[in-house]
C-alpha cells in the first residue's frame, strides 16, 4: 500500500450499483484467448516499455478494494486481461500490451494492421505473438483508423519506409490524417505532455492506492512514436477498397473524437471497426491533459450514420480500444446507447445554458439518466460528465460565464494570499479546512486550501491536508483521468515540487513530418519577447531540398516582438539570406545539432548580416518540462 486508507466517507461513497455488472463483459474480454506475453516489453535499451505483470492485482480475484470506485476497479479488471484473441475467422486482435489495440486482418497473402499501437516496441511484440500462434505473414497494408499517436505511434514494429517506399506494404489513412497527426500537439506540445501524466498517471505506482486503469486500456507504454505518411488517403463516405483480396467500405467522421477518423467495415467478415468512435466507456469531448474542443453534436451524428450503413450486416464490432462486441442485435443496441450518448450530453448541456445556467451549475445539475447508468460502456471511465458538460459549454460559449466578477479575476498566488487573509490566518483556515475534512467535504477542502498552499508553498501541514483530500477524491471517482489526475496532485504535494528540467527532445520522426510553416510556428511560440523591443529584422530562406515548390522561398522575420513567416517569396530589404535544406531545419529543431556547427561544415550558408538570424534564434525560450501545477 503506497497511499493512505479510505477514510469511512470514501467506504460508503464507494458503495457498487450490482445490477450494472453486465457477466456478459467478462466472457467479452476473454472471448477467442489465444495466448499471451509471460513478462513485460523492453525497448532496445533493455527498459520497460510495459508490464503486465505490475498490475496483477486486478487478476487475481480479490474483492474490491475501498480505495478504488467500485465501477472503475471492474472496468480496470477487465481492460487487465491481455494477449492475442481471435476475433472471429480471419481477424484477431492483440491487447493488453498498450493503452490500444493492435487488429491483424488476414487477406490473400499477408495481414492488413488496424492500428499498429504507440510505439513500436509494443507493435513490434504484438506482431511476433501473431507470428508466434497464427504463423508468419507479411504486413502488407497499414490502416490508420484517426490522427492520435496511439493509433499510428508504433508503425515501425510491423513494417519499415522501405517496404512502403517499395510499395510492399501500404499505409491508409483518412482525409487530413498527417497535418492533423502533427498539428494536434505543435503549438501546445510541452505544456500537454505534462498535464498528460496527470491525465495518464505513468508515475503513480500501480496499486489499489495508485494507479490502477487508463479507461481506455490499462496503461500507456513509455516510447516514442513514430511515423509513416499515407500512402492511401480515404475522401469520402462510401468509398471501396480492395486490399489483399479483402473488401473494406469507409466511413469518414472527421471532427469527432479526432479531427480526422474514420469508421470502415469488412463486408465478407460482417466485421465493423469503429475506430475510437466507440469504446466501452463514454469518452472524453475534450482531455483533461487539454485539446481543442470536440464536436459532440457530430459525433452523434456519425454514429447514427454508422448504424444506418453497416449495422445490419455487422456480425462483430470491435474498436481502438476495449473489448469487441458480437452479435448483430447486440451490436445495434451498443451502437444505439453510444450514439445516444454524445447527442444527450450536448443536448441537455446546451438546454441549460440557454436557460443561463453557467458550466459549473450544469456539471452539478446533469446526472446521468438510468439508460446510461445501467450500461458499463455508456458510463464514464475516461470521459466523465462532470468534465464533458464543461466542454460543451465551452465549444460553444467559451470559459466566461458572463459574470463580470469573473472576468478579471486575480491569479491563484494573489488570490490564496486574500483568502489566508480573510480566514483569519493561514492557522484558522487549516482548523476550518481539518473540520470539513473530518466530515468528508472533500471537494470544498481542497477548493480552501488550494488557496493556503498557493499563498505559501512551503506550508508542509496545508500540503499534507491538501494531499489528504485529493487522494479521497482520486479514491472514489469513477472516471481513471480523474482518480490518475488526484493522486498526482496528492503525490507531488507530499514528495515536493516536481524538477523544471529542459523538456525532452521531440519524436524524430514526429519532426520530419512537420512542414515549414509548422515548424517555423513552433519557434514563435517561444520568442522572448522582453529581449526583442525595438528589433525588426528579415531573412529570407532558401530550402534547396525544396526546388520548385513554394516552400523553396520564405521570409522569416520579427516585427513588433512577434514573429512573422511569409511563403513563396523573399525580401529584397532582408538583412540575411540563409541556404540550407529543409532536412536539416528539422536536424536543428530536433536538437540533433545547432546552427552554428552547421554554419562552420557549411551546410547552412548564411550570406548577410548573422546578427538578424541571432536576433530571433539568440532569443528563443527553452522547452520546458516539469513546471508545477497544484502549487506555484
Ligand atoms: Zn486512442
Amino acid at each position: 500500500m503506497v497511499g493512505k486508507p479510505a477514510t469511512h466517507h470514501t467506504r460508503s461513497s464507494n458503495q457498487p450499483d450490482d445490477r450494472i455488472f453486465d457477466p456478459a463483459d467478462l466472457e467479452r474480454v476473454r472471448r477467442g484467448f489465444v495466448g499471451a506475453l509471460s513478462g513485460g516489453i523492453l525497448d532496445d535499451a533493455g527498459r520497460h516499455v510495459i508490464d503486465p505483470r505490475r498490475y496483477e492485482f486486478l487478476r487475481d480475484g480479490r474483492d474490491v478494494p475501498d480505495t478504488v470506485n467500485p465501477h472503475l476497479w471492474r472496468h480496470a479488471t477487465l481492460n487487465a486481461h491481455h494477449g492475442l484473441f481471435e476475433v472471429c475467422d480471419g481477424i484477431w486482435q492483440v491487447r493488453g500490451y498498450d493503452i490500444s489495440n493492435v487488429t491483424f486482418i488476414r487477406g490473400a497473402t499477408g495481414w492488413i494492421v488496424v492500428d499498429p499501437l504507440t510505439t513500436m516496441a509494443t507493435a513490434k511484440a504484438s506482431y511476433e505473438l501473431i507470428t508466434e500462434h497464427v504463423g508468419h505473414r507479411p504486413v502488407v497494408a497499414v490502416i490508420y483508423t484517426h490522427s492520435h499517436a496511439d493509433h499510428f505511434g508504433g508503425v515501425f514494429g510491423v513494417t519499415s519506409q522501405a517496404d512502403v517506399d517499395a510499395g510492399r506494404c501500404a499505409i491508409i489513412a483518412p482525409e487530413g490524417f498527417l497535418h492533423e497527426a502533427i498539428g494536434e500537439n505543435i503549438i501546445a506540445g510541452p505544456a500537454m505532455a505534462r498535464r498528460a501524466t496527470y491525465q495518464f498517471g505513468p508515475l503513480l505506482e500501480a496499486d489499489p492506492t495508485g494507479h490502477v486503469d487508463c479507461g481506455l486500456g490499462n496503461s500507456v507504454p513509455m516510447g516514442p512514436p513514430g511515423l509513416i505518411a499515407p500512402t492511401i488517403e480515404v475522401t469520402k463516405t462510401g468509398e471501396e477498397m480492395t486490399v489483399d483480396g479483402v473488401r473494406i467500405v469507409f466511413q469518414l467522421t472527421p471532427e469527432t473524437e479526432a479531427p480526422a477518423e474514420m469508421n470502415f467495415s469488412f463486408p465478407d467478415f460482417a466485421a465493423l471497426c469503429m475506430a475510437e468512435n466507440c469504446s466501452h466507456t463514454m469518452h472524453n469531448l475534450v482531455p483533461i491533459r487539454g485539446a481543442l474542443v470536440r464536436n459532440a453534436l457530430q459525433w452523434s451524428k456519425y454514429i447514427n450514420e454508422a448504424i444506418e450503413l453497416f449495422a445490419a450486416d455487422t456480425q462483430v464490432m470491435f474498436a481502438s480500444h476495449n473489448w469487441p462486441r458480437w452479435g448483430v442485435a447486440d451490436v445495434a443496441e451498443y451502437l444505439t446507447l453510444q450514439r445516444d450518448l454524445y447527442r444527450w450530453m450536448h443536448d441537455q448541456t446546451m438546454r441549460r445554458a440557454n436557460r443561463g445556467l453557467v458550466a459549473t451549475e450544469i456539471a452539478e445539475e446533469l446526472q446521468l439518466p438510468p439508460e446510461f447508468l445501467a450500461h458499463e460502456h455508456t458510463r464514464g471511465f475516461y470521459g466523465d460528465l462532470v468534465h464533458n458538460a464543461k466542454a460543451v459549454y465551452q465549444r460553444y460559449l467559451s470559459w466566461y460565464d458572463a459574470n463580470p466578477a469573473n472576468l478579471h479575476k486575480l491569479p491563484p498566488v494573489e488570490a490564496g494570499t486574500r483568502y489566508v487573509e480573510l480566514a483569519g490566518g493561514m492557522d484558522r483556515l487549516l482548523a476550518h479546512a481539518r473540520e470539513r475534512f473530518d466530515s468528508g467535504d472533500y471537494r470544498w477542502v481542497v477548493e480552501v486550501v488550494n488557496h493556503a498552499v498557493f499563498a505559501d508553498p512551503t506550508n508542509q501541514a496545508a500540503r499534507n491536508l491538501q494531499a489528504d483530500a485529493l487522494e479521497q477524491l482520486g479514491y472514489q471517482a469513477e472516471s481513471s483521468t480523474f482518480r490518475n489526475a488526484y493522486l498526482m496532485g496528492a503525490k507531488e504535494l507530499r514528495e515536493g515540487p516536481p524538477k523544471l528540467t529542459q523538456g525532452a527532445r521531440r519524436a524524430r520522426d514526429m519532426i520530419r513530418a512537420m512542414t515549414i510553416e509548422q515548424v517555423f510556428d513552433t519557434i514563435g511560440v517561444r520568442i522572448k519577447s522582453e529581449s526583442v523591443g525595438g528589433v525588426r529584422v528579415a531573412v529570407n530562406w532558401t530550402f534547396t531540398d525544396m526546388a520548385g515548390t513554394r516552400d523553396e522561398r520564405w521570409i522569416l522575420g520579427l516585427s513588433n516582438r512577434a514573429l512573422f513567416a511569409t511563403q513563396g517569396r523573399h525580401d529584397p530589404h532582408a538583412q540575411v539570406s540563409v541556404t540550407m535544406t529543409r532536412d536539416m531545419l528539422l536536424n536543428i529543431v530536433a536538437q540533433e545539432t545547432t546552427f552554428l556547427d552547421e554554419i562552420g561544415k557549411g551546410t547552412v550558408v548564411l550570406d548577410g548580416d548573422a546578427g538578424a538570424m541571432l536576433a530571433i534564434f539568440g532569443n528563443v525560450d527553452e522547452i520546458a518540462a516539469g513546471f508545477a501545477i497544484v502549487e506555484p
